[in-house]
């Protein structure tokens, strides 16, 4: 695929875009590295001005920012601009916090001083999917930047608009030039990027192979790397849980993005007993859900992102189909709505869909479906959806509905991933770190932990 925006709802390719050639890939990496000499030395002031700076033009400038993103991946309208002024509050959180997060940390030894302290790593490379086309960088480059980095941005080859403007903005908010710099390029360059002795380390969001590939790379050359890649975060119901609330927040846990998000809820596990209620009110819920432009305020499901998404989904729900699930609802790409609008038959759409009754050691069943398709299952008490929400190679985000505070407990200490919210969606916010484990990854972004990542925790001890 080459680098190009070609809008998913239309199927119209809107411009194209030339990878950049290894010598303007090498400059690149030129300029981040003698830029990293100057701006090390900035100070944190300085660096928090301009990171405001940049909050202040995300947030006077979301509708256009959002409409680009939505051009270019299909998320409907209003969540775009909701995305936007995230990334803004991510430059401030780390703006007004970075100082005290990288204050240096005083430990008594038999020095007359011995501390702790975090210094810059150099120029890092950030290669990003196309899903939260904003958010996925800004919570990248707030913390990286405030601790003294460089960034070198290698967007998702459907994003080259959004990566252009990102570039843009933190140029436009002051940051000397070749702090952070977009690289137009495909997948194929990255591992030679990481050859290159001046980048000092990586990071990676998306999937399970990219992250293998990035690491592997990373690791014949001794770079650190972070990776927050695939999940099949569990939603679980039991007996005791607040159902309204539980299947309203269902149905927005497994939709959000139209349904491609990495911390979405895909494999509902609901207690025996509130089972047929639940499974009803969420077949109702999907069933009213509007498809369609992303464009209009009024749609909550746009397309998928690109037509080889879409096939895949589509897929995958015939392997479950095939393993013994039960679709309950949508399952037919050619019985979407927008097939018969004129503008629209060409998008990349998807109905929401429910399959229930598919036997958890189906293959299909560990698999990551990135797209508006739920997976139903029963269990009859807490250990066995306990070790359901377990049973996957996933680890990234959980969410879990009881009112029983000795459920509760069992739910935080048992379930294996890298966040747990009881009676609540998951979702990612700037003050608590984001990470998985198992293949979902390593590493954290956000909070305190996230600005850590990227920093040399240089000891000093003195007499
Ligand atoms: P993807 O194909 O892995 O693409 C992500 C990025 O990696 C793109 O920039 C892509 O470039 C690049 N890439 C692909 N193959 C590569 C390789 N072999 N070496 C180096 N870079 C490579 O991911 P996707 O399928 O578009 O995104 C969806 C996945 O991301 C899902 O699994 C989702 O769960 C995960 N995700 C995880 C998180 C998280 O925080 N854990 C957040 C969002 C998404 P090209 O576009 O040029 O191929």
């Amino acid at each position: 695929m080459g680098i190009a925006t070609i809008n998913p709802a239309t199927g119209e390719t809107i411009q194209t875009f030339e990878g950049l050639s290894d010598a303007a890939i090498a400059r690149a990496i030129d300029m981040a590295q003698q830029s990293f000499e100057q701006y090390r030395r900035t100070s944190l002031a300085q660096r928090a001005t301009w990171l405001h700076a940049a909050a202040s033009l995300l947030v006077d400038e979301r509708e256009l920012f959002a409409k680009t993103m939505t051009v270019e991946m299909g998320k409907p309208i209003a969540a775009a601009v909701a995305e936007v002024e995230k990334c803004a509050a991510v430059c401030r959180y780390y703006a007004d916090h970075a100082e005290q997060f990288l204050a240096p940390v005083t430990i008594e030894t038999d020095a007359s001083h011995s501390y702790v302290m975090y210094q810059p790593l150099g120029v890092v490379l950030a290669v990003m999917p196309w899903n939260f086309p904003f958010w996925q960088v800004f919570r990248f480059a707030a913390p990286a930047l405030m601790a003294g980095n460089v960034a070198l941005l290698k967007h998702a080859s459907n994003v080259p608009q959004s990566a252009l403007a990102i570039a843009d903005i933190f140029k436009r908010a002051g940051f000397p030039d070749g702090v952070f710099q977009t690289l137009l390029i495909g997948a194929d360059k990255v591992a030679q990027i990481m050859t290159d002795q001046r980048v000092k380390a990586a990071t990676l969001t998306g999937s399970e192979s990219a992250g293998a590939s990035l690491a592997a790379a990373a690791g014949t050359q001794i770079k650190k790397t972070v990776l927050e890649l695939g999940g099949s975060d569990p939603f679980i119901v039991l007996e005791s849980a607040d159902l309204e609330t539980a299947v309203a927040t269902a149905v927005t846990a497994r939709m959000i993005n139209n349904g491609q998000s990495c911390i979405a809820a895909k494999r509902f596990i609901v207690q025996e007993s509130i089972a047929d209620a639940f499974t009803q009110k969420l077949v109702e819920k999907y069933a009213a859900l509007k498809i369609g432009d992303p464009l209009l305020p009024e749609v909550q499901i746009g397309p998928l992102a690109t037509p080889a998404i879409l096939q895949e989904v589509h897929q995958q729900v015939q392997d479950c189909i095939a393993a013994g699930g039960k679709v309950l609802i949508g399952g037919d790409p050619d019985a979407v709505p927008t097939r018969s609008d004129p503008a629209l038959s060409q998008g990349n759409f998807y109905p929401p869909t429910i399959v229930a009754n598919l036997p958890h050691t189906a293959a299909i069943a560990r698999e990551e479906i990135f797209g508006p398709v739920a997976m139903l299952f029963r269990v009859t008490d807490l250990d066995a959806a306990i070790h359901l929400a377990n049973d996957t190679p996933f680890g990234l985000g959980s969410s879990a509905w009881t009112q029983i505070p000795a459920e509760r407990d069992r739910l935080i200490a048992e379930i294996e991933a890298g966040s747990v919210f009881i009676n609540g969606m998951v979702k990612s916010d700037p003050r608590l770190p984001f990470g998985g484990i198992k293949r979902s990854g390593y590493g954290r972004e956000l909070g305190s932990q996230g600005i850590l990542e990227f920093v040399n925790v240089k000891t000093v001890w003195v007499k």
